[in-house]
C-alpha cells in the first residue's frame, strides 16, 4: 500500500499545480477529452452577452476524416429554452457539446451564439458564457468552499452559500466536520457520486452562465432528488442543453433531438415524439427503458407516459 502512495502523491501534487494554471477547469473534464488547439481570431467579435440563443446550422464533424461523427446537424435553442439530446451510446451527443465549447472546429456548417459564429469569439469569452456540469466531477483536494468557488473565484460567501442551497448541498455541507472549510477530494472527505454532482451544480450556478451544458449531470441522484434539482437548474434565464439517458428527466424539454449515427432522426416535444408510436426511435427508447427499469409491469404504465 505505501508503495502506491508515492506515485499517487506525486500525481496529486502535479495535478494540483496543473489545475491552478487552468483558466477554465472544464478543459479537464471527462466530457472534453483530448482537446485540440483552436485559434483565437485576429479580430475577435467583442463579447455581448444576450440571451444565449444557440444555433447549429448544418454542422458536420469527424474526429478522423474517414469516419463522420456528426452529419448535417441543425437546431435552434431559443434563449432560455431547454434542448435535450438523446440517442444510443456513441451516436454523437457529447460531440455536439464539445463543438459548442469549441474544443474542435466544425468541418462544415457553423455554430452561432446570439447570432455570432463561435469562431469569431475569443475562447475565453466563449467559455465564460458556458457552464458545464459533467458526468464525473473532478474535485480539488481543497475545501468544499474552494470547490464551489471555482465557478467564480471572486464570489462572496453569501453567493457561495446561495449557490449551494440551490444545488441542495448546503445542509449536507453543514454536517461535515468543518462545514465549508472541510477538505474534500482524494486526500480529504470523500463525497458520494450524488454529492459531487451537487457540488458541480453549485459551482455552475455560481458561475451564472447564459448557457448550461448538462451531460447526465444528475445521474447519480435518485429520481426524486433529481426532479427537485432540475427545477432549480432549468431556469428561464439561461439556455440549457442536456444529454439524458434517463428519459424521464427530459419530458419537459422544449425540444428533444434524437441523434442516431450522427444524424438527427427525430425532433419535437416529448408528446409529439411519443405520438409516433411504433414508428418512432424515441418511442422505442421509452419502451426499452420502461422494460429495463420495471420489467413487464412498466409496460402497463406506458399509457400514462404517452
Ligand atoms: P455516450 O452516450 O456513450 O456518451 P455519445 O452519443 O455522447 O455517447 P460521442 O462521445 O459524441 O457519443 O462519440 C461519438 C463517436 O465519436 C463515437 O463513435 C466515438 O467513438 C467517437 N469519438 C468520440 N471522441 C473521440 C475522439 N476524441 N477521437 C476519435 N473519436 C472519438
Amino acid at each position: 500500500i505505501t508503495q502506491l502512495y508515492g506515485p499517487l502523491n506525486w500525481f496529486g501534487n502535479h495535478y494540483r499545480v496543473i489545475q491552478k494554471n487552468f483558466v477554465d477547469m472544464e478543459k479537464m473534464l471527462d466530457l472534453f477529452k483530448e482537446p485540440i488547439e483552436v485559434k483565437d481570431p485576429t479580430e475577435p467579435t467583442p463579447l455581448d452577452v444576450k440571451g444565449g440563443e444557440v444555433v447549429f446550422d448544418n454542422v458536420s464533424f469527424a474526429y478522423d476524416p474517414r469516419r463522420p461523427v456528426l452529419e448535417n446537424i441543425s437546431f435552434k435553442a431559443e434563449a432560455g429554452s431547454t434542448i435535450a439530446l438523446v440517442g444510443p451510446s456513441g451516436s454523437g451527443k457529447s460531440t455536439v457539446l464539445r463543438l459548442l465549447f469549441r474544443f474542435y472546429d466544425v468541418q462544415e456548417g457553423s455554430i452561432r451564439i446570439d447570432g455570432v459564429d463561435i469562431r469569431d469569439l475569443k475562447q475565453k469569452d466563449l467559455r465564460h458564457m458556458i457552464g458545464v456540469v459533467p458526468q464525473d466531477t473532478v474535485l480539488f483536494n481543497d475545501t468544499i468552499k474552494y470547490n464551489v468557488m471555482y465557478g467564480r473565484p471572486d464570489a462572496t460567501d453569501e453567493e457561495v452559500l446561495a449557490a449551494s442551497e440551490s444545488a441542495q448541498i448546503h445542509d449536507r455541507i453543514l454536517t461535515f466536520p468543518d462545514a465549508y472549510e472541510t477538505k474534500v477530494g482524494e486526500r480529504g472527505l470523500r463525497l458520494s457520486g450524488g454529492e459531487k454532482q451537487r457540488v458541480a451544480i453549485a459551482r455552475t450556478l455560481l458561475k451564472n452562465p447564459s448557457i448550461i451544458l448538462l451531460d447526465e449531470a444528475t445521474s447519480a441522484l435518485d429520481t426524486r432528488a433529481e426532479a427537485a434539482l432540475q427545477t432549480s437548474l432549468l431556469s428561464k434565464s439561461r439556455t440549457t442543453i442536456v444529454i439524458a439517458h434517463r428519459l424521464s428527466t427530459i419530458v419537459n424539454a422544449d425540444q428533444i433531438l434524437v441523434i442516431k449515427d450522427g444524424r438527427c432522426v427525430e425532433r419535437g416535444t416529448h408528446e409529439s415524439l411519443m405520438r409516433m408510436r411504433d414508428n418512432g426511435v424515441y418511442f422505442d427508447m421509452w419502451m426499452k427503458q420502461l422494460k429495463d427499469e420495471m420489467g413487464l409491469g412498466g409496460l402497463a404504465r406506458m399509457e400514462s407516459v404517452g
